[in-house]
């Protein structure tokens, strides 16, 4: 665990600069912009609710918008991606997954949840399944891409349900799922990239514009007494979500300017009580060196107009395979 030692409140933070490049200080502590610094890290034990030791939900970061949940020996992993394969492959090459990578970070898993099929979501699942035996639930271009990498029919769970209809539930272990329909950021010159479904895949591996959109999910979370949500892109339907002051909510930063008045968006019809920001980082660089911001996310902005709007809700984020007890 490489969280931060120091004993400051972490989700306070100073003023940026925003013209200067966003850095992260090699000891891992904060987020630099230039000479200004703020640092929102949250401590493993900032979340957790008092006086409930030994019954507290591990939430670890993987990078992106990855995250592996795990309460009394099961682990649920929601769109794990650690191959984080570099700009130029992304580009030129068929991706394929990194097992050395998914061995050494996402070694075991109950069960894996798919947001939606983009390759910095879904890429390393079918591997990871393989490798874990997890159960996959997700839309039906996440069942279709695992089912053309080999995985067996009884292990890939299509929690798209029909239009209309109430959001499926699954459970695995402790863990309920609850997989509300959601969106997916414009944040392609104001459209969704690589829109679409994953419907043929006698190629794969794909290359990255392969790895269609499919269905989006916001997957409602409930273990031990909490409520976590987890949005894999920066979007949401404000009006059907139906989920109400989450314990958590774990919050895809990737594409919030494209998405109008998210951070309010997100006080009025969640009103979480925290929120941990994923996928502001660098996913072309390796999971095996610190994360570095990209600027283009405007993370600090982001944290500050979640805290204006929302002001009693913990706003932070943890370093790259960092993780907080809720
Ligand atoms: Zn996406």
């Amino acid at each position: 665990m490489n969280a931060p030692s120091t004993s400051a409140p972490s989700w306070k933070f100073e003023p940026l600069d925003p013209r200067s490049a966003a850095m992260i200080d090699p000891d891992g502590s904060q987020v630099r912009y230039g000479s200004s610094v703020f640092a929102p890290f949250f401590h493993e034990d900032d979340l957790a609710a008092p006086g409930v030791d030994r019954v507290r939900v591990r939430v670890r970061w993987l990078g992106t918008a990855g995250f592996a949940l795990e309460f009394q020996g099961t682990t649920v992993l929601f769109d794990p991606y650690v191959t984080r394969a570099s700009l130029l492959r992304c580009i030129t090459s068929r991706l394929v997954p990194d097992a050395a990578a998914i061995a050494a970070h996402t070694p075991r898993a109950d069960a894996i949840v798919v947001g939606h099929t983009h390759f910095d979501h879904a890429l390393d699942v079918p591997a990871i399944a393989a490798l874990t035996g997890a159960q996959v639930y997700g839309s039906r271009s996440a069942v279709t891409l695992c089912r053309a990498s080999g995985l067996p029919e009884a292990r890939l769970h299509d929690v798209e349900g029909s239009p209309g209809s109430d959001p499926v539930v699954a459970e695995v272990g402790p863990f309920e799922l609850r997989f509300h329909p959601s969106a997916h950021s414009r944040l392609a010159l104001g459209r969704v990239p690589f829109p679409g479904e994953i419907a043929d895949c006698d190629h794969v591996p794909l290359r990255a514009e392969g790895y269609r959109c499919g269905a989006v999910f916001a997957v409602e979370i409930r273990v031990a007494g909490r409520t976590i949500l987890h949005l894999g892109s920066a979007e949401l339907i404000d009006a059907t979500l139906g989920v109400r002051e989450p314990d958590l909510l774990l919050l895809c930063a990737a594409g919030w300017t494209s998405s109008r008045d998210l951070p309010e968006r997100v006080a009025r019809a969640i009103t979480p009580r925290a929120v941990l920001l994923s996928h502001w980082d660098d996913f072309f660089r390796s999971i095996d060196k610190p994360a570095r911001p990209l600027p283009a996310m405007k993370l600090h902005h982001l944290v500050e107009r979640l805290g204006r709007a929302n002001r009693d809700a913990k706003v932070g984020i943890v370093p790259l395979l960092g993780g907080v007890w809720v």
